[in-house]
């Protein structure tokens, strides 16, 4: 199965971390005049990512000083023609799990170091902001912050590049109400695999536009996007609570997501056998109640974590000093920590108000209610937190397995029941992200492939496999996300890798199926001698 490949790919190519520039390469290069530089040596991070993986080393890494770079740079691949083998990814923050932003002996553009597309913000009555493809999320959320806005749509880490998620999907706990990152993108800036530099929007060069988003990176290279913003709430109540049964936990989620007045961000996730609940890295929540957390025994259950966050102005901040809900072992509605139920205390604010209404509607397991309030920034910044913590230990840079799914609504219990406990003895490699996503909130004129299911659900299993700590463990990890796919090809479960990895074509078919002839022709359309994003292996550039 894959995971003989891809030892293969660690261990072959892996130790080609030796390997010499191509001389022919330098030499037809050089001949290029740009702004930034082309570096020839020093190109050995440009073989690594966030899976730590897999190692193909470039002949070279562009560090763009203007768009005109980078298009100079595609041309001249372009100009080659077919009797050359080179091939140009762009590289964003290097986070794939197995190469896809890599280019063996091609020429990998650092697209963080793209100059000239500052990010601007407009105000307005519909804001936006106009952004480098290469600017971090995090910089750019920085940005709109300082203007009272944000964006509407988000991944749950933000240490990524516009370009690199928008060439995904981009999806968190908001996409139910905003749709993932690409349905909230008015237009972009792309070079095309011809070296053309093109803006697109669903106005003009819509086919392009669509295209690229969710596009794997195989049609341009995304070097500016304008990107929808919302008024920034200041303060945002992160909730928490526990289910063990998993038809209340998924019913809940959906009945959630359905409602006009609900939570701003709703996520869930999965916990198999283990004793500290709240060990988990992603988790930079605390509860408000540490003794009760840890006194709640999970009894060797698999329990089901639902999320949710409800937005607030920090006006309203001190209100929810004084009239603390939620928590301890009774009923969250009832009960109100700080303050005594006189008559003359002032109303819970609405937002508060519909906060109890939606959590009287839920059936998780009463002593499990906890609850954090924080910054916008802090909430939506969470999962860097946790990074710092794992690279001070050195176990960030470690290999991650990660596998994405999104399983059709009406074959996630037949999914769950196979998986947690069974498949998956335990969570303890990293988090197991589940909740719910609406296919009426996604564009089917972009490339990304999702179930044919008005509900559908990401299902993550974010595995770490530090080598110190078990030699074994990616090879554990690597055939139970062989035999999670294995499942769900023989219970015709009708799912769809998110992030997907794939290493022959006939699997790229199945996972576009009837998309695919459209996938082919945009490619011949805009990238017809296959040149960029050779990484995501879809496409062969014939020599
Ligand atoms: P890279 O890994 O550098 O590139 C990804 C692909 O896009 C490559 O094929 C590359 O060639 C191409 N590409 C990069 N830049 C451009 C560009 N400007 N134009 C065209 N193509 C380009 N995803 C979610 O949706 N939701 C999440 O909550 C989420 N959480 C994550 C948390 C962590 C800790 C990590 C590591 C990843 C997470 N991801 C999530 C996945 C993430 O969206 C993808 O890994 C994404 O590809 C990473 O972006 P990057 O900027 O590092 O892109």
């Amino acid at each position: 199965m894959h995971y003989f490949l891809e030892l293969f790919v660690v261990l072959v190519l892996g130790s080609v971390a030796m390997h010499v520039s191509d001389p022919g390469v330098a030499s037809s290069l050089e001949s290029l005049r740009i702004d930034g530089n082309l570096s020839f040596h020093d190109v050995s991070l440009a073989a690594r990512d966030f899976g730590n993986r897999y190692r193909l080393l470039p002949s070279a890494v562009l560090h763009p000083g203007s768009v005109s770079d980078v298009a100079a740079t595609v041309r001249h691949v372009f100009r080659m023609g077919s009797g050359s083998k080179l091939t140009v990814a762009a590289r964003g923050h290097g986070h794939s799990l197995q190469g896809q932003a890599q280019a063996d002996g091609g020429i990998v553009v650092r697209m963080e170091n793209l100059r000239g597309c500052e990010t601007k913000v407009h105000d307005g009555e519909q804001p936006y902001v106009d952004a480098s493809g290469g600017a971090l999320w995090i910089n750019v959320l920085l940005e709109c912050l300082k203007h009272g806005l944000a964006p509407k749509s988000w991944t749950d880490y933000l240490h990524l590049t516009i370009g690199g998620t928008l060439s995904n999907a981009g999806i968190s706990g908001q996409a139910f109400r905003h749709g993932p990152q690409i349905s909230n993108v008015h237009q972009l800036e792309i070079v095309t695999g011809k070296g053309e530099l093109l803006n697109c929007s669903a106005e003009e060069n819509a086919d392009l536009f669509y295209a690229a988003l969710g596009g794997l990176g195989q049609f341009g290279i995304i070097t500016r996007a304008r990107i929808a913003l919302e008024p920034a709430p200041k303060m945002v109540k992160w909730i928490r609570v526990l289910y063990s049964d998993f038809a209340s936990f998924t019913e809940d989620q959906e009945m959630l997501i359905s409602l006009k007045e609900t939570f701003d961000y709703i996520e869930g996730f999965v916990i198999i056998n283990r004793t500290g609940l709240l060990n988990n890295w992603r988790s930079s929540f605390n509860p408000q109640n540490p003794v009760q957390a840890s006194e709640f025994d999970s009894d060797g259950r698999i329990l089901f974590c639902l999320e949710m966050t409800k937005n607030f102005d920090q006006d309203n901040a001190e209100t929810v000093n004084q009239v603390k809900l939620l928590h301890t072992t009774s009923p969250p509605m009832h009960v109100r920590i700080g303050s005594s139920p006189q008559k003359s205390s002032p109303p819970p604010p609405l937002w508060l108000q519909q906060v109890e209404a939606l959590l009287s509607k839920l059936r998780y397991i009463p002593s499990t209610l906890f609850q954090s309030e924080v910054s916008y920034l802090e909430f939506l910044d969470r999962v860097h937190v946790s990074e710092v913590k794992l690279r001070s230990k050195g176990l960030w840079e470690v290999p991650h397995p990660w596998l994405n799914l999104l399983i059709p609504r009406t074959r996630i219990r037949d999914f769950a029941a196979q998986v947690f406990g069974k498949i998956l003895p335990d969570s303890n490699n990293g988090p197991i992200l589940l909740y719910p996503l609406n296919k009426s909130k996604w564009d089917n004129r972009t490339s990304a492939v999702i179930p044919d299911e008005e509900i559908f659900y990401l299902v993550a299993f974010l595995s770490s496999a530090p080598s110190s700590s078990d030699h074994d463990s990616l090879d554990r990890a690597l055939k139970q996300n062989d035999r999670i796919l294995d499942f769900c090809k023989q219970a015709g479960i009708r799912m769809k890798q998110y992030l997907p990895y794939y290493t022959m074509q006939e699997e790229w078919r199945a996972h576009f199926g009837d998309r695919w002839e459209d996938f082919a022709r945009r490619k011949g359309v805009y990238d017809p001698l296959y040149i960029l994003a050779p990484g995501q292996r879809i496409f062969q550039k014939a020599v």
